[in-house]
């Protein structure tokens, strides 16, 4: 766990620091990685509410208090899918990468997600780096090849993977097992034990053939993994439970594939063969390290992404927080560090580190639960679903992100209901937190034309006793986000909005009419505003869209929360040229209380945010059915 980073002067939450440690207040390098969505279609509000909008929360926060980020990630782009959907679709599986890739960046945007740079995995210079880090392991011996049977298409005479292939169960006698696993016993299968096997894509009976292949040695990797895993501190125990208990049948894994559409395998009468692929898992984990040098070699500064990842040199304090849901566990927690731990030469056949040097293994890996919809796990075939794009046509980026702060799946698997939704967003959101700077502003502006100033008379124990909620939110916020622990991080930050919401009905500054009592009234509104301005930088991490308006609001001006843009760049390596995410995230709010001006000047008051009619309910409910 980091802290907050000690600035200028002695903010509040220094003192106020838990463990008072000055160890805990440096400045330290934070990688978020953040999990790499597939490209074989636009992604719905389950799979953002798993990796996404946490990412970017915690990212956003770790920033706000001084700390140097870097957050990564792309589109994840091979693999059998791919390859299959574009066969259907007749184009070429980079065509069909490519619209998505361009849906899915333009959807991150939307929802206002900060990466500093959200690639993909067609790159050069990603498959420079996998073909570096599988160079690497094959010296160090981690890397092995070995003689299999492999399911073909008679056809077309290419890999029919284990999940294309379809038949009946060689246990229960279920007619529609698929070779990996039967649906209805739940045995784990192998395709050349169904009977009757069939191709799922066009019917016919597949042939087995031996062919070769490259398969990491992960038995060779389990203590290393395991003597990493006793050291880490703070994940959510079922997160480590699941990945200690991954250790104990470690199995050598394939990381090829007889496909043509991935990256080349860099041996020796391997990288001109057509048809032997890199398969798509052990490529996209890699994502987090091509992003991350991609990202340093556009900054001007090529070994800039060292200072997060060199366990030796410039990035060995650094830390590292990996985001996903929890159906990707297995490859953050045991496949992505055995792959570092290989690269480096630290598995039982030792070895030495390749030309990028000895890697950091994740600090931890963060994996929410799944959510689901309206009861029902989301499906796009049977339309139980509803895709980024088409929410935030119809409503604001700030209310999806509340719910999934909110009421999202972080340490159990939740339900969204667009009832759930409309209350949250009407009752919190609107009429808690949206009416309190709605009215405040609006009286200030009204009797006052400004900020008011504070009665020399001074304040009363209700105003600061109001006033030091605001500012312990800082301590209690922040240390929650920083442990992952967004819902109750922003329950503490709606506390705040919620006493605020007291004070002002408990003062009742709109019956102090009388010219006696407007000095009393100012402070009223003084001390409100201030906290209003506490609890905007305390949700900002959360509501970024929203806060930006607020800060205005309150006569702020400049970026109070910085935004990601979409840039379209040459690849760097003579590619062709993509779409990034990326931004300036140096600028905006610091995490701390910063003193509003007696004064200034407040904006038109206008609504943050938007209520909703509750006729959307049944709109959106007829959506799904039809
Ligand atoms: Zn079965």
């Amino acid at each position: 766990m980091v802290g907050p980073v000690r600035r200028s002067g002695t903010p509040h939450w220094f003192a106020n620091a838990p463990d008072g440690s000055l160890g805990s207040l440096l400045m330290s390098h934070v990688l978020a990685a953040v999990a790499w969505p597939y490209a074989n279609g636009p992604r719905h509000i389950g799979h953002v509410s798993g990796f996404g909008v946490p990412s970017d929360v915690f990212a956003r926060y770790m920033r706000m208090a001084g700390h140097d980020v870097l957050m990564v990630s792309g589109t994840d782009e091979h693999g059998t899918p791919i390859q299959v959907q574009a066969d259907a679709d007749g184009v070429t599986p980079r065509e069909l990468a490519d619209r998505y890739n361009k849906v899915i960046v333009e959807d991150l945007h939307g929802l206002g997600l900060s990466y500093d740079l959200f690639t993909r995995t067609t790159t050069r210079n990603h498959y420079a780096v996998v073909q570096e880090l599988f160079e690497g392991m094959y010296r160090n011996g981690y890397i092995v090849p070995k003689t299999t049977m492999g399911a073909i298409s008679p056809s077309t005479g290419r890999t029919l993977p284990d999940r294309y292939i379809e038949g009946t169960c060689p246990i229960c006698g279920y007619d529609s097992a698929r070779g990996d696993q039967c649906d209805n016993c739940g045995n784990q299968l192998d395709p050349i034990d169904l009977i009757n096997p069939k191709s799922r894509i066009n019917g016919e009976t597949p042939k087995f053939v031996e062919t070769e292949h490259f398969f990491l040695d992960l038995p060779a990797l389990a203590e290393v993994l395991r003597q990493w895993l006793d050291t880490r501190e703070g994940w959510r125990p079922n997160v480590l439970r699941f990945s200690r208990n991954l250790l104990d049948d470690l199995q050598p894994r394939a990381i090829t594939r007889d496909l043509e559409w991935g990256v080349p395998i860099p041996l020796d009468d391997w990288r001109d063969r057509p048809d032997k692929r890199i398969y798509v898992w052990f490529d996209a984990v890699i994502g987090y390290l091509s992003a991350s040098i991609e990202w340093a070699r556009r900054s001007g500064d090529p070994d800039a992404w060292r200072k997060y990842w060199s366990a030796d040199g410039a990035g060995k304090d650094a830390q590292s927080y990996y985001f996903m849901g929890k159906d990707n566990i297995v490859f953050h927690s045991v496949i992505w560090p055995a792959l570092l731990s290989g690269y480096s030469g630290e598995g039982s056949r030792d070895g030495e580190p390749g030309e990028l040097g000895r890697l950091n293994l994740p600090t931890e890996v963060v994996s929410s639960e799944y959510l689901t919809m309206e009861g029902r796990k989301f499906s796009s075939s049977r339309k139980v679903v509803i895709y980024v794009r088409d929410f935030l046509e119809r409503y604001d980026a700030d209310a999806l992100r509340y719910f999934i702060a909110a009421a999202g799946p972080e340490s159990n698997d939740t339900d969204f209901t667009w009832a759930e939704f409309l209350r949250r967003n009407n009752d919190e959101l609107v009429a808690g937190w949206g009416n309190l700077v709605n009215r405040c502003v609006s009286m200030a502006a009204k009797n006052f034309g400004a900020i008011p100033p504070v009665d020399p008379a001074g304040l009363t124990e209700a105003d600061q006793a109001l006033l030091a909620v605001a500012r312990t939110g800082f301590t209690t916020v922040g240390d929650l986000i920083g442990r992952h622990r967004q819902k109750q991080a922003i329950g503490e930050a709606m506390k705040v909005v919620a006493e605020a919401n007291r004070y002002l009905s408990e003062q009742a500054p709109w019956k102090l009419k009388d010219e006696a009592d407007k000095p009393r009234m100012g402070t009223i509104l003084h001390v409100a505003l201030q906290v209003i301005s506490d609890a905007n930088t305390l949700l900002t991490p959360f509501l970024p869209h929203s806060a930006q308006q607020v800060h205005e609001l309150l006569g702020g001006t400049g970026v109070h929360a910085p935004m990601p843009v979409i840039e379209q760049v040459d690849d760097l390596d003579g590619g062709p040229a993509y779409p990034v995410l990326t931004g300036d995230y140096t600028v905006g709010a610091r995490w701390e209380s910063v003193s509003i001006e007696a004064g200034r000047p407040l904006a038109a008051p206008k609504p943050v945010f938007r209520k909703l009619d509750p006729s959307i309910v049944d709109e959106e409910l007829a959506r799904l059915a039809d």
